[in-house]
């Protein structure tokens, strides 16, 4: 395995392998309870996006340690809303199907929407449903969205208090953003939602004790944007492969990542830059070995949710 963690300043790694591990653990261990009745998560898949199929890949593999049973829908990119939406409600109707995952994003040609509203609610174990994002605002949350879920895990379990804290999410789409700010706010941290038209942004974020951002651009978040000695959950997964842009992110500890690079193409960066906020933040979470694990292990956590729910 490539080590592509670095730490070059005072900033703590927040590493989130060990908390997703428990959290298969666990599952496994309730899923080996269920005997014959183990979950069933069925994941869709449509076209040839070459990151949706390594997304799916990881899911699955999750479902097979920890005991889930799985099913992986792959269609082509020729696909229509209406063939879609066919298998979605065959899947809904399947009693033996208890979570259902639609890859996003969905080419061009599918209606996103249409598809997300057709999931039933009790099979939404992504939490993009508007029953579920109802009910996540209105603090009575059933199916969270897997990767906000998943830092607040890694928030609790590094002992990172929330209640009072200045929070700041840069980032406010459906699938992070937005529940990420819902879930700090239901517990009790003052919350500010950033986003593109935000006006002087680093005025804004230098006033968060937690930061948490998800906008999709490597390294975007600066020194300048963070408090010193905050928390920074750095949510963003970007391909870098400009061995000029990996020095300037990385400074003096480029090496192990100019070495990915050369190997595979590409190296995985957060959207927050890695050497600047190592000498500002207090804590920081690595990209990759960061929010990405805790992501499939909550969905897990989710479609276990799924499954327990249905047999009552
Ligand atoms: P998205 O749907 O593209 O939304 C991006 C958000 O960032 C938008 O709200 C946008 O503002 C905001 N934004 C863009 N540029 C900005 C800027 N310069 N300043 C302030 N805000 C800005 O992205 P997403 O799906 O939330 O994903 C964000 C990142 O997280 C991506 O890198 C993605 O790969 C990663 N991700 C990781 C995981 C994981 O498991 N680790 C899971 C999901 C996503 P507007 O609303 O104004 O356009």
């Amino acid at each position: 395995m490539i080590v592509e963690n670095i730490k070059t300043g005072p900033a703590r790694l927040l590493e989130a392998a060990s908390l997703a591990g428990r959290i298969k653990q666990e599952v496994r261990a309730e899923v080996e309870r269920m005997q014959a009745e183990r979950p069933c998560l069925a994941a869709v898949r449509v076209g040839d996006d070459p990151a949706s199929a390594v997304y799916v890949r990881n899911k699955i593999r999750a479902c097979e340690e920890v005991g889930i049973r799985s099913e992986h829908h792959a269609l082509p990119e020729s696909t229509s809303t209406s063939e879609l939406l066919d298998l979605i409600r065959s899947l809904n109707a399947r009693d033996d199907v208890d979570g259902i995952l639609t890859q996003l994003p969905l080419p061009a040609g599918v209606d996103e929407t249409a598809i997300i509203d057709a999931i039933d609610p009790a099979k939404d174990v992504d939490g993009f449903h508007p029953v579920n994002v109802g009910r996540l605002a209105q603090g009575r949350p059933v199916f969270v969205p897997c990767t906000p879920a998943g830092v607040i895990e890694l928030l609790g379990d590094s002992g990172i208090e929330i209640r009072g804290a200045n929070a700041c999410v840069v980032g406010r789409s459906q699938i992070v953003g937005r529940p990420m700010a819902q879930l700090l706010l239901q517990r009790d941290a003052t919350v500010t939602i950033c986003h593109s038209r935000t006006r002087d942004l680093a005025a804004v974020t230098r006033t968060a004790d937690l930061l948490v951002v998800a906008i999709g651009r490597a390294g975007f978040i600066k020194g300048e944007h963070i408090k010193p000695g905050a928390t920074v959950i750095d949510v963003g997964m970007n391909k870098v492969s400009d061995p000029a842009l990996v020095r300037t992110l990385f400074g003096g500890d480029a090496a192990k990542r100019l070495e990915v690079v050369e190997k595979r193409g590409f190296t995985l960066v957060g959207d927050v830059h890695p050497a600047e906020a190592a000498e500002v933040a207090g804590m920081l979470t690595p990209v990759p070995g960061g929010v990405g694990l805790l992501t499939v292990a909550m969905l897990m956590k989710n479609t276990l949710k799924a499954a327990s729910l249905r047999r009552q």
